[in-house]
């Protein structure tokens, strides 16, 4: 079992992406690959810990399966190393049989509209960065001290964060959300929050388990307008998914309100125009849209040119996120994405790409298994039709790698690093009956990783 394995493979990425990879990389007889993964941050998972909800605790838990991809005997990972940055992508290729990247897409995209960037106007990454303990957005503040907040987008992302906004704080007491926004939500005295999107509830890209969640986990009142779905005779034709949405709608929208104080208000066919304030956000001007063409599932939204201007005191935009590109990788800015043919980075050099930075960001997390596995197919035909064994330093000796990484980052945080903060954690959670209690800042993380 400690025979030289035949190639060496780094993995970019600690998310998803990264561990279907890793495992597929790992499961085959023959080809032996080595494993080495990469991660920028101190922790793994990617968005597992730092982008799905606190509230979605059993999502959370497919985290026990990298894991135990992680224990595999030809595996390392090696976090606090980001990849452009630490050590360059050239590196890696000089002492690796080839490289994968599965960096997702950590980029907000923007709203194209006049007072996007007012203070009050924040993307949905900062929000979700923020509430789930991600070290770099621990800094940020919002003003939750307002009455009503508008969200951006019709995807699960919008609901996630109009569930965040709208819950009891006792209720999110319960989960592994950071403190520090559980103290600020505690104070919040947002008690409207109203999701828009440009077109219609058949278009939405909401899933329904989501849907159906926004009114189950917060008790708000959920508010439709029936006139918004049009006649209930016209869903028999729909797809799957936004049939079971509008039956969702439908119920919402007959639902009596129960007066709870906290309302979630969805609205179609409504696009910000302008976000105004004088310091800061104070209104936003919504423009009501007709759909070109339904009916082809490609609809468009137009503007009707009808306008209503409504107080508001925080945007949220989550209108999607875009990959960023690595020194030195081919990069599709128009996409966001790497530029590749079944996985494999088009004009790269021995370079593979999974998971959102390969497909865009959509899709949930069980989608990253075939994309990433299909990579791996690709990958290994690639090595199958290389003549030889590898002749790269990670294969032959990865006590040299370790050696060269320990140099480059004296903070590496390894497998014990990250166990250590697993367990510090899972140890300050345990008395208080939450799944853990998460270290937020770089700081107390690279300390933490040293005990
Ligand atoms: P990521 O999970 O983003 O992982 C990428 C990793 O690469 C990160 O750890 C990052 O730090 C690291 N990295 C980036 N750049 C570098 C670099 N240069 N060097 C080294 N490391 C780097 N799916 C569900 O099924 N259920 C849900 O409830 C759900 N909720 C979600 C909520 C939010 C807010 C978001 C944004 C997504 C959610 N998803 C959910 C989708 C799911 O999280 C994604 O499908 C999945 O995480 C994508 O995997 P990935 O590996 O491509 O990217």
């Amino acid at each position: 079992p400690n025979a030289v394995p035949d190639f060496a493979v780094a993995v970019v990425g600690a998310g998803p992406a990264g561990f279907y990879a890793a495992a597929a990389l790992l499961a085959p007889p023959e080809p032996r690959v080595r494993v080495d993964m990469y991660e920028r941050l101190p922790t793994p998972w990617g968005l597992v810990r730092a982008g799905v909800a606190p509230d979605h605790p059993k999502i959370k838990s497919i985290s026990a399966q990298f894991a135990r991809t992680a224990t595999h005997e030809r595996f390392r990972w090696f976090g606090n190393v980001e990849v452009g940055t630490t050590v360059s992508r050239e590196e890696l290729l000089a002492r690796y049989d080839a490289v994968v990247y599965c960096v997702g897409s950590p980029a907000d995209r923007d709203l194209h509209i006049p007072g996007a960037d007012r203070p009050g106007s924040v993307g949905a990454r900062d929000f979700v960065g923020w509430y789930n303990g991600h070290p770099d957005f621990r800094a940020l503040t919002f003003d939750l001290q307002v009455s009503r907040a508008v969200i951006v987008g019709h995807g699960n992302v919008a609901l996630d964060v109009a569930r965040i906004l709208s819950t009891p704080p006792d209720r999110l007491a319960a989960t592994d959300i950071a403190d520090h926004a559980l103290v600020a939500l505690r104070a919040s005295r947002i008690r409207d929050v109203l999701v828009i999107g440009r077109r219609g509830p058949a278009q939405a890209s909401f899933t329904t388990p989501e849907l159906r969640e926004l009114g189950e986990l917060t008790g708000a009142d959920v508010i439709v307008d029936p006139a918004q779905l049009g006649p209930p005779d016209a869903d028999a034709d729909l797809p799957h998914v936004p049939r079971h949405n509008l039956e969702v709608l439908r119920r919402y929208a007959a639902a009596e309100p129960a007066g709870t104080g906290r309302r979630i208000t969805l609205r179609f066919l409504t696009s910000p125009i302008e976000i105004r304030g004088r310091d800061r956000v104070e209104s936003v001007v919504l423009g009501r849209n007709r759909l070109l063409d339904p009916g082809d599932g490609a609809a468009t939204a137009i503007d009707t040119g009808e306008r209503e201007e409504l107080a508001a005191g925080l945007v949220l935009r989550a209108v999607g996120y875009r990959g960023v590109p690595i020194p030195g990788v081919p990069f599709d800015d128009r996409a966001g994405l790497v530029p590749n043919v079944e996985g494999r980075v088009l004009g790269g050099d021995r370079e593979y790409v999974a998971g959102w930075i390969k497909r865009g960001p959509s899709g949930i997390i069980g989608t990253n298994k075939k994309c990433a596995t299909d990579t791996v197919h690709t990958l290994l035909a690639d090595l199958a039709s290389t003549p030889g064994a590898s002749t790269r330093p990670a294969a032959a000796d990865p006590g040299a790698i370790e050696a060269w990484l320990r140099r480059r980052q004296p903070d590496l945080v390894d497998l014990d690093g990250w166990t250590a903060i697993d367990t510090a954690e899972l140890r300050a959670g345990a008395p208080l009956g939450r799944p853990r209690v998460k270290v937020c800042t770089w700081r107390e993380l690279l300390a933490t990783a040293r005990t």
